[in-house]
């Protein structure tokens, strides 16, 4: 045959391939088909009142943690901020008090069911800075409760405390134990809620799920994507501090020789930066995230990117660190660097200059596998690397499992116009310290964080919205209620 004509089949066959496969993405496209989300507050005065009322309370009650300052008094003072809020929580359930950290036990009906807790830490961080109100007034105005807690996470303990409230005032029996949980040293990554995983396993008791924070009702989660959705968080990423060293002679500032401590710290700061030593990769909860918010892309083009990821993927994880440091983290074990040292003098070379990485690990590249790659890139500039303090991921919730099925069915219930959007968190929560006694770590606070209350977790002018306490305390009731159905 014609060399010519060999070649412009071979052609011919690579674009019919291209084209059926490119068919194939569109007809994925075609049966997710395009969806509309909607979302709406609660206009239920005499909830919202009730209930902003007790959240202004517990923002009152100062409760700050500091590293290295253990103060379960301050919290145990909180505990009757608590008991004169819910009385009937605090009549009827086993009250179990360690060290400043609550667990509330409520009996069910059915001791052969794994229990299920609820969990959502008591401290908060410190408030700088000028407020528009003061960060412990609790202060109600404009359809807010403003105050350093309210959206983090005060706000968490309020509607579940609220929901036990409610439907023991009903006289409503669980069918699982039901576990209401609350460290003290959360924002400090203290020991409070590992010694409420020592108090189950001390028991020998394994829990179905947990539900925690690290997802909320969020809107336009990404580019192209506009609507309101619910943000379950899946699995969080491992936490590494490490620390990379550069040693010398030293050497007199006034004849500086060449590649000096600080100059190899920067070299390899900069090669980081340039390309990334860790590698990306879509997961299948990446997968699942994209897919999700598929039905509510408007632009055809994204969302037949987000459809069909399986064929797409190698090209859009090479383009995603550009678009956004969000969705980067989410493919890959990422690096930031925090703090740099030389020497103590203008003019001294330093025998010794460090600067520290903080790293957090993807399932793929775990925390072994990432430090051992990146302190071989550091070694090619002379540096020596220390891990300072390393924690792994975390399992990842089971899409197909029965607590996730759980926890959409609730949503869809409570608000039934919302999108779901499973997804990788990138921060740290407690319930990292759960997977040794839970399979199942759901994190969705049912609670709405638009814009506004994102900025103000950690920063000035905390608040959240009154009008979604109401629907929050309804989905923790129906939370409690939809273990009856379990299989
Ligand atoms: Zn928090």
């Amino acid at each position: 045959m014609d060399f010519f004509l060999y070649v412009l089949y071979v052609l011919l066959g690579i674009l019919a391939i291209l084209f059926v496969l490119f068919l194939i993405g569109l007809i994925r496209m075609w049966s997710i088909g395009t969806k509309e989300t909607y979302f709406e507050l609660s206009t239920d005065q005499a909830r919202i009142d009730e209930y902003s009322e007790k959240l202004s309370k517990m923002v009152q009650y100062e409760t700050v943690s500091y590293r290295g300052a253990p103060d379960p008094e301050k919290f145990r003072g909180f505990h009757k901020v608590l008991e004169s809020l819910f009385p009937t929580v605090f009549l009827k359930l086993e009250k179990i008090e360690i060290d400043g950290n609550l667990l509330m036990k409520w009996k069910g009906k059915n001791p052969d069911l794994q229990p299920i807790i609820l969990i959502s830490h008591q401290d908060v961080v410190p408030a700088e800075g000028e407020w528009k109100y003061p960060p412990f007034s609790g202060t109600i105005a404009d359809g807010k409760i403003w105050g350093r807690g309210a959206a983090d996470i005060k706000c968490g303990v309020m509607t579940f405390y609220q929901a036990a409230e409610e439907l023991l005032k009903e006289g409503y029996v669980p069918e699982c134990d039901v576990y209401l949980g609350s460290s003290c040293t959360e924002e400090i990554g203290g020991d409070g809620a590992p010694k409420i995983v020592n108090y189950f396993k001390e028991r020998g008791i394994r829990l179905f799920m947990l539900c925690d924070e690290g997802g909320s009702l969020v809107q336009n989660p990404v580019a192209g994507v506009k609507g309101n959705f619910a943000a379950i968080g899946l699995f969080e990423k491992g936490y590494g501090d490490l620390k990379f060293i550069a040693r010398s002679h030293g050497g007199h500032s006034s004849t500086p020789p060449k590649n000096t401590p600080i100059v190899r710290l920067a070299k390899f700061e900069a090669a980081v930066e340039k390309k990334s030593p860790f590698t990306r990769k879509i997961s299948k909860e990446v997968n699942a995230t994209f897919l999700s918010l598929a039905p509510y892309c408007k632009k055809p083009a994204l969302r037949y990117i987000m459809c069909n990821l399986w064929l797409l993927g190698p090209i859009v994880k090479d383009l995603m660190p550009a678009i956004s440091a969000e969705a980067a983290a989410m493919l890959q074990t990422t690096i930031a660097f925090t703090m740099q040292k030389g020497s103590d003098g203008y003019n001294v070379i330093p025998q010794e200059a460090y600067v520290t990485g903080n790293l957090r690990y993807i399932p793929h590249e775990p925390r072994e596998a990432s430090n051992k790659k990146i302190a071989d890139f550091a070694a090619k500039f002379g540096l020596e690397t220390e891990v300072i303090y390393a924690t792994p991921h975390t399992k990842a919730l089971d899409l197909n499992g029965e607590p996730y099925r759980i926890t959409v069915d609730t949503i869809h219930k409570i608000f039934p116009g919302v999108g779901i959007m499973p997804y990788v968190v990138t921060g740290g929560t407690d319930s990292r310290f759960f997977n040794d006694i839970c399979d199942s770590c759901v994190r969705f606070s049912p609670v709405n964080f638009g814009p506004e209350q994102l900025k103000g977790m950690h920063g000035l002018n905390e608040n959240i919205e009154q009008g979604t306490l109401p629907p929050a305390v309804d989905y923790f009731k129906e939370l409690i209620r939809a273990q009856e159905g379990r299989k």
